[in-house]
């Protein structure tokens, strides 16, 4: 792992959490979308378990050599696409951010070539049940090898691995495309020599939409201490019925205690905004008083009744600490 790295640490009042969480540097905007970097299409590939999957993501790579990105990527970021043409006000369209997938190295060995996980956006417009197609998604998804693309950033500092990774134990909680960012750290963290445990929770609705199911799988059979565990939404998952991400995590609670117990325990989660509410009711019914206020503070409406909170009370009085981690979108 790099060692730069940015102190946004917190000091905390308890004894096991008073560390610092110092995050690796993440470089910024090196091309904004005024000076876009110029890059290259040199895969694109489905990335679903199935030949059936419900949605179509995509593994694309883009060759970043020669331009200011290469080799300053790191998993965690983002890029912008610029898509061609304008919007409906006949302005160019905004950058789109898409998170990185790749590990510090790139998909090269050299950091030159990043992958992004693009799923296409297909939706009906309720106006009028008209098609609506998601510009760069689509765009992106549709592109072949050498076709050139319009990138800007990286983006995002935030959610990426400590320095100090081999401190922690982490908790990777991703759905959808959230998985991403994962995929790069935990190819960083094992070509690292990482000894400590990885949990990755993936959800998806079907099992033929699991991301990188192969690479996860063959991962978890290489390193004993990475645990690879599904929740499939809509299938059951045997012995359980129906999964979201939180009720793997319940399941998976036996073997998790001991790392929140420790304090060495970090949170990632990625992927769709409503799964925090879940997440965070599954660690606040978990951990114990001592442990909780490491990652969770409640004002005390909240922390009276776990069950009956709702969306709006998170982040207002149900606030994530510094262990765990947010890149949630809607
Ligand atoms: P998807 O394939 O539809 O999978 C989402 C899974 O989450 C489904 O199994 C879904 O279940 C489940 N889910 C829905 N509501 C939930 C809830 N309240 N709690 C727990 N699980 C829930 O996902 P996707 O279409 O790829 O979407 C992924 C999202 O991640 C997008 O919003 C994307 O923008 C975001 N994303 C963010 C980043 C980032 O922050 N950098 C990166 C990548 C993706 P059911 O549908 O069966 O209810």
């Amino acid at each position: 792992m790099g060692s730069l790295g940015v102190a946004i640490g917190v000091s905390w009042g308890m004894s096991n959490a008073s560390m610092e969480i110092r995050l690796r540097h993440a470089e910024m905007h090196i091309h904004k979308p005024a000076e876009p970097a110029t890059a290259t299409v040199v895969k694109n590939e489905a990335c679903t378990a199935g030949k059936k999957a419900a949605g179509f993501v995509r593994h694309i790579e883009l060759d970043l050599s020669g331009t200011g990105l290469a080799g300053k990527c790191i998993p965690g970021q983002s890029l912008g696409i610029l898509a061609p043409g304008v919007d409906g006000n006949g302005r160019p369209h905004k950058p789109r951010l898409y998170s990185l997938a790749s590990p510090t190295r790139g998909e090269d060995g050299h950091g030159a070539v990043h992958a992004l996980t693009v799923k296409r956006l297909i939706d009906e417009n309720p106006a009028d049940n008209s098609l609506f197609l998601g510009v760069a998604s689509n765009y992106l998804c549709g592109l072949g090898v050498g076709s050139k693309v319009q990138v800007s950033g990286p983006s995002g500092k935030r959610f990426v691995l400590p320095v100090d990774a081999g401190a922690h134990d982490f908790v990777f909680i991703a759905t959808g495309t959230g998985i991403a960012p994962f995929r790069g750290m935990l190819m960083d963290l094992f070509a690292g020599g990482y000894k400590g445990e990885i949990t990755l929770i993936m959800g998806s609705p079907y099992a033929t939409d699991l991301l990188y199911h192969g690479q996860l799988a063959q991962l978890a059979q290489e390193h004993a201490n990475f645990h690879y565990r599904t929740a499939i939404s809509r299938e059951a998952n045997a012995p359980h019925g129906k999964m979201y991400v939180q009720d793997r995590l319940a399941a998976e609670w036996p073997v998790l205690e001991s790392q929140f117990a420790s304090g060495r325990a970090l949170v990632y989660i990625c992927g769709i905004a409503g799964m925090e509410l879940g997440v965070f009711q599954q660690l606040a019914r978990a951990l114990g008083p001592g442990v909780l206020e490491q990652y969770l503070e409640l004002d005390p409406e909240a922390a009276g009744n776990i069950d009956g909170w709702t969306r709006a009370m998170i982040h207002r009085q149900v606030r994530p600490t510094r262990r765990v981690f947010l890149e949630v979108y809607a």
